[in-house]
């Protein structure tokens, strides 16, 4: 069998880290060709040393002189700049774009240009460039697969059915951490309790979205991108034990679901192997035990950022980018303390109430309206 070769972007991640756990037991299925960390340069050297890529990204120059002393055989690369370059290299198959944020954009684009399969953990994506990705894909022979478990488990119940056939998708939700307060309680939440996830430990940003719901609703116009479905149809539902990924209903009433512990190993691995399945050696769920799956709905009024975001994709353009753009820079401001929780939303919603732009969707574009975006939110007095 041909080995499937794989540029990681972000690799240094809880996703990147999390997959070469993975290839690390599967030898004979992939070959590393590149890798990309932005700060961790230790941990990326490491990477390099068991891996041996071709060659690797380190984004911050402040680092640059410390890998390159510390890897043999390796190319190094140093700057952002280098991103889409990797994701289109000639001698790789697979792009698995674990960045966060905007910064992901340009990679999967040049990836699917490039004709290359993407395994999409980077949601942002799809967030603010959803319309010229699937542009992109029609006139490509690449292929866009989720990493996302939600996604990943709706393309699973997906598999064999037609797009006609379906009626709608339930997004299952956590709910994270903050789900059983009152909106009063909301605003004496700390950073340390935000960043404590009840069942998925991840990177900083997705945590803190978690706690917001704003993960929830980015997931959603990630969904509608990825499968073609009116927005209006894909229902959001919590489910505090993470088991159900999601559920897709059809015409004819029946239900298919997605289960297992909550284990991102699983989505990222059929991402890779997709159609077909590699063996994963993870704890399995014990059918024959007493247990309770619980859903509820979601609190659009507790939760104002999955409302914000479902608003952002009704109005269209630019509106998602303003969104992902002020939310990242909201988000960083909580993270440093400069902000408290429910600013948050706040921030989200004075930016698409001000920042708009005519002109027609490109790449630049979005560029400039994800800059403009970030200075206004930047200014933002709490
Ligand atoms: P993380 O913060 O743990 O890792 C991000 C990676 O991107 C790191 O390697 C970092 O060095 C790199 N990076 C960050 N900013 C960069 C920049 N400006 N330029 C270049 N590289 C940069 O994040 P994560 O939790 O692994 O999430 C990655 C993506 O996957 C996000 O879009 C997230 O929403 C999505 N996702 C994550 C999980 C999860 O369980 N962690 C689940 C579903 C989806
Ligand atoms: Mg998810």
């Amino acid at each position: 069998m041909n080995k499937q070769k794989l540029a990681i972007l972000g690799s240094t991640g809880s996703i990147g880290t999390q997959t070469l756990e993975m290839i690390r037991k599967h030898p004979d299925k992939f070959e590393v060709i590149a890798l990309s960390g932005n700060s961790n340069w230790k941990l990326l050297v490491e990477q390099i040393n068991e891996f041996k890529p071709e060659f690797a990204v380190i984004g911050d120059p402040a680092f640059y002189k410390e890998v390159k002393a510390s890897v043999s055989g390796t190319e190094i690369l140093v700057g952002p700049k280098n991103l889409p370059e990797m994701a289109s290299h000639p001698n790789v198959d697979t792009v698995l774009n674990a960045l966060v944020g905007f910064a992901g954009f340009e990679s999967t684009l040049a990836g699917i240009h490039a004709g290359k399969k993407v395994a999409l953990a980077n949601k942002e994506s799809l967030v603010v460039g959803g319309e010229l990705i699937r542009k992109a894909l029609k006139n490509s022979n690449s292929a866009l697969i989720p990493v996302d478990s939600e996604h990943s488990a709706m393309l699973q119940c997906l598999v064999g059915e037609s797009r006609g056939g379906i009626e709608k998708i339930i997004i299952t939700a956590s709910g994270g951490p903050f789900r059983e307060l009152t909106k009063k309680q909301l605003e004496e939440v700390t950073v340390k309790q935000a960043l404590d996830h009840p069942n998925w430990s991840m990177g900083a940003k997705i945590t803190i979205d978690s706690a917001t719901m704003m993960n929830k609703g980015l997931e959603i116009i990630e969904a509608h991108w990825l499968f073609d479905i009116p927005v209006q149809q894909i229902e959001p539902v919590i489910h505090p034990e993470s088991i159900i990924h999601s559920i897709v209903t059809f015409t004819d009433g029946s239900s298919k679901a997605q289960l297992g512990l909550p284990d991102m190993k699983v989505p990222i691995m059929y991402a890779l192997s997709y159609p077909k399945r590699y063996p994963l050696d993870i704890p399995r769920m014990d059918w024959s035990k007493a247990q309770e799956l619980t859903f509820e709905p979601v609190d659009f009024n507790k939760f104002p950022c999955i409302r914000l975001a479902l608003e952002s994709i009704e109005q269209g353009g630019y509106s998602p980018a303003v969104l992902n753009a002020a939310n990242e820079v909201a988000v960083e401001r909580f993270l440093n303390k400069e902000i408290d929780y429910i600013h948050i939303p706040k921030i989200v919603e004075k930016s698409l109430a001000n920042i708009h732009l005519s002109d027609s969707l490109n790449p630049d574009t979005l560029k400039q309206i994800d800059k403009e975006t970030r200075r206004y939110a930047q200014s933002i007095i709490k």
